[in-house]
């Protein structure tokens, strides 16, 4: 039996592996490379590719493959295999530095949301070495960035990489002004917790809405659901925890630090939780683990659903965001600290976060806008579509005192001066159980909550890094003007203060469910955009364009042809769905309602023969029911489909957007209406699909 340290990170070719197979030089050439972000030399490059073919070929690769992250979301990968011939006809095994460099995958199947029409058709991948290449499946997968031959990004890492950088850049020179000087760069930190379901493969293949939707179209709550709270952190259930077992010895193979498991709220909903690490590592070990864990599950005869809410009535799945900033030195920005001087640094990069989220509601809501996500928010199960910030009772309070200057009752001190009085004590795992907040404190580090569960993390961190890089740069630069140490306590002072003031409205530490607090939220001026369509009309918006170009993330061609495809993506995805549904209907649910209503007829039919008088109340109330049901699905079936022509020929993909959500959900939910009522009524066996209950408790 091999023990975990063994098998752990074994298909990657990481830090260790680079030291012991590559000459002394290249290594620190590499490694060189790797800290400032620059390509690769040719002549290294050639090195590091034979050493990573040799590792490969060890471990039982026979391909490799350019691994980038279009802006489909899900990873794309092209395999070559290794295998170069030579004139006696045998081949070797050969990759070259030049293809470990650099691939040129053919763009023209990837949206580019207009970008492609101004310039070439095809793209280009680039090593991204800060993130680790990998064995999978035997294949050598190496992380790349994807280009247009312009230059734009058409992915989701190059962004992400620019906002690393651009944060980078912002934090050191604040840590700098504090006096440390021995801190050469910050680092973003990431740990994105996964929750998902599971459903028994039988069952899924039998609907329709489930594979090509990825979410029930059609449906009923089942008499039992999460109500007695019986499945959260419950015992595993032993077809699960062989699932878990495996999947968690697959990741750890690949590096991934998996960690937790447990039941979620819902019936056959799960959650993974790895070690936080740094967010380019963080967001391909995400995008990886919801590979490997549709893969495991289909190796084990079930499904891993990762829609955001395959189920109606029925909790929905997240993926929270923890997000902190990290100095190479060790030292968490975000944790309070002991000493007055730690104190200050946090406070100040406390209120950095606090003015970054207020002044951005509208990026942040975009950053998690999917059609699949808008069944979840707001839906009183998770974070309301409205950003606000949760910092705990007693955070608040102490921010509520420097503000206003008294005093604050935990505090030594009779009020409490920055620089000079360290923080009154505050229970620091003073956690958010009610889940409530979309974007909470939670000691050490922010739990950004609203993400989806099939999201990639790359898009909210994109805005988390550009949106605190963005105020601690107006911080740094106000602060570095500062004459001498009492003008600098002044000034820090002052923009801790002022940001306060401006910028409290986003704290809200309530319950984020409530009425209340939606006609709260309204009165405090914040934003709330339900839908995706209203969220991404905001993203091209003149400030957010600026602030993009202000530290280099985005161009504005690049933020028009994102949100593009963001709406085309919509537009596609509430189209499918609307016709799966009409096919679902006409097909099978319409027939088995007619089939079943004729059963019952004949049998009125046979009571009505029969020599004795035998009562048929039952049959005749349920006939009569089915038949209306029948003639109004009918009607919602056609209405539906009038509706889809009419999406169909609006150009203007906003306007598409709007009209799906407007009109075509609306008849998406009166035909889903009529044939829910009619699957009350019919027997199971008479029903094509199998129901609520048999999906939920079929593991
Ligand atoms: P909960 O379920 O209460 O949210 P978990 O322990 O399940 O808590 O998850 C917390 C997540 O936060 C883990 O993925 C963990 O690695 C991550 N995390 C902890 N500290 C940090 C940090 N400093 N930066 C980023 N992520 C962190
Ligand atoms: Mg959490």
């Amino acid at each position: 039996m091999s023990t975990i340290s063994d098998i752990f990170a074994s298909m990657v070719f990481n830090d260790s592996v680079m030291r012991e197979r590559l000459p002394k030089e290249t290594y620190k050439a590499l490694r060189k490379t790797m800290s400032e972000g620059k390509t690769l030399p040719g002549d290294i490059a050639g090195i590091v590719a034979n050493a990573m073919k040799d590792w490969a070929i060890e471990k039982g690769a026979t391909h490799f493959t350019h691994w980038f992250q279009p802006m489909t979301g899900i990873t794309a990968e092209k395999h070559d295999s290794f295998i170069s011939p030579v004139d006696d006809g045998h081949v070797i095994m050969e990759f070259s530095g030049k293809e470990l460099v650099k691939g040129e995958p053919d763009a023209s199947s990837f949206p580019s949301g207009g970008l492609r029409a101004t310039f070439e058709a095809r793209g280009y991948t680039a090593w991204d070495p800060t993130s680790y290449a990998f064995i999978r499946e035997k294949t050598l997968c190496i992380p790349t960035v994807f280009c247009s031959f312009g230059g734009e990004a058409l992915d989701k890492k190059t962004p992400l990489l620019k906002s690393i950088e651009a944060i980078n850049k912002q934090a050191t020179r604040i840590v700098r002004l504090f006096g440390v000087t021995n801190v050469k760069q910050v680092n973003v930190t990431v740990g994105a917790e996964q929750e998902y379901f599971l459903i028994d493969n039988e069952v899924y293949k039998q609907r329709r809405d489930l594979i090509f939707t990825g979410r029930t179209l059609f449906g009923n709550r089942p008499p039992k659901a999460q109500e007695l709270d019986d499945h959260y952190f419950g015992s595993i259930k032993p077809r699960v925890k062989d699932y878990m077992d495996t999947l968690n010895e697959e990741l750890w193979k690949l590096g991934i630090l998996a960690k937790t498991e447990h039941n979620e709220a819902a019936p056959a909903q799960h959650e993974l939780a790895p070690i936080f690490t740094d967010t380019n590592k963080a967001t391909d070990h995400n995008q990886i683990t919801m590979d490997v864990m549709k893969k495991v599950a289909q190796s084990k005869g079930l499904v891993c659903l990762l829609h955001e809410k395959p189920f109606s009535s029925v909790a929905g799945s997240g993926k929270h965001n923890n997000w902190s900033l990290c100095t190479d030195t060790g030292v968490n920005l975000l944790e309070p600290g002991s000493s007055p001087f730690e104190n200050a640094q946090f406070l100040l990069f406390l209120c950095a976060v606090i003015k970054a989220v207020d002044l951005n509601q509208d990026l942040l809501r975009i950053s998690v806008a999917t059609p699949g996500n808008d069944h979840r928010l707001g839906a009183a199960e998770a974070p309301p579509a409205i950003i606000s910030m949760f910092l705990g009772t007693e955070l608040t309070d102490i921010l509520t005192a420097i503000e206003t200057g008294k005093t604050y009752d935990g505090a030594k001190s009779s009020y409490m001066e920055i620089g000079v009085h360290t923080l009154p004590n505050f229970p620091k795992d003073n956690t958010d159980r009610n889940r409530t907040s979309p974007f909470a404190f939670t000691g050490n580090k922010f739990e950004f909550r609203m993400p989806g569960s099939s999201l990639s993390i790359s898009g909210p961190n994109i805005i988390l890094n550009t949106i605190v890089a963005d105020v601690l740069m107006e911080f740094a630069d106000k602060l570095e003007r500062t004459k001498d140490a009492e003008d600098f306590k002044a000034e820090l002072n002052d923009i801790i203060k002022t940001t306060i003031k401006k910028h409290k409205r986003i704290i809200f530490n309530g319950n984020g469910y409530t009425q209340e607090w939606r006609d709260e939220a309204k009165k405090r001026g914040l934003l709330d955009l339900p839908s995706t369509p209203d969220a991404l009309s905001h993203y091209t918006d003149k400030k957010n364009i600026e602030l993009f170009a202000r530290h280099n993330i985005f161009t504005a061609a690049e933020v028009h042809s994102r949100k593009e495809i963001l709406l085309e993506n919509y537009c596609k995805v509430i189209t499918i769905e609307a016709a799966t549904m009409v096919e679902m209907a006409q097909k099978d649910i319409l027939p088995a309602a007619l089939r079943y209503t004729k059963e019952l007829c004949n049998m009125i039919n046979a009571k009505d023969s029969c020599k004795i008088e035998l009562p048929c109340r039952a049959e005749q109330t349920l006939a009569t029911q089915l038949a209306t049901l029948s003639d109004e699905l009918h009607d919602a079936i056609i209405r539906l489909e009038c509706k889809l022509k009419e999406a169909s020929v609006i150009i203007a993909i906003d306007k598409k957007a709007e009209f799906l959500r407007d009109q075509v959900k609306e008849h998406m939910a009166i035909l889903r209406e009529k044939a829910d009522n009619i699957e009350l009524l019919i027997p199971c066996n008479c029903y094509p699909y199998p129901d609520y209950g048999t999906l939920l408790f079929s593991v």
